[in-house]
């Protein structure tokens, strides 16, 4: 019922294979947005707390969806929107 899907990394511009099985996870979990970004680059996302045991540096930002004061684990560039996580799951 799912076929792999290429999509365009929506930062380095490569193209990745969203798989059957990852659509499968998604729609379980209700996600209905697909992903934007290559593992590698999700990864580099999640992953600045590599190499500093694991503590999770926070930034203050406002949400694009609601408009409220938020927290991210990403440092806001300012040309992109940012969601607080209940927004960012809607999505
Ligand atoms: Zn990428
Ligand atoms: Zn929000």
């Amino acid at each position: 019922m799912y076929q792999d899907k290429t999509i365009v990394c929506k930062d380095c511009g490569k193209e990745f294979t969203f798989t059957a099985q990852e659509q499968e996870f998604f729609a379980e979990k209700g996600f209905t947005n697909e992903p934007q970004r290559c593992k590698s680059c999700r990864d580099a996302r999640k992953g600045n707390s590599r190499g500093n045991g694991g503590a999770r540096q926070m930034y203050d930002a406002v949400c694009a969806g609601c408009g409220r004061p938020c927290k991210v684990p990403f440092q806001p560039s300012g040309d992109r929107p940012v969601y607080c996580s209940d927004c960012f799951s809607k999505r």
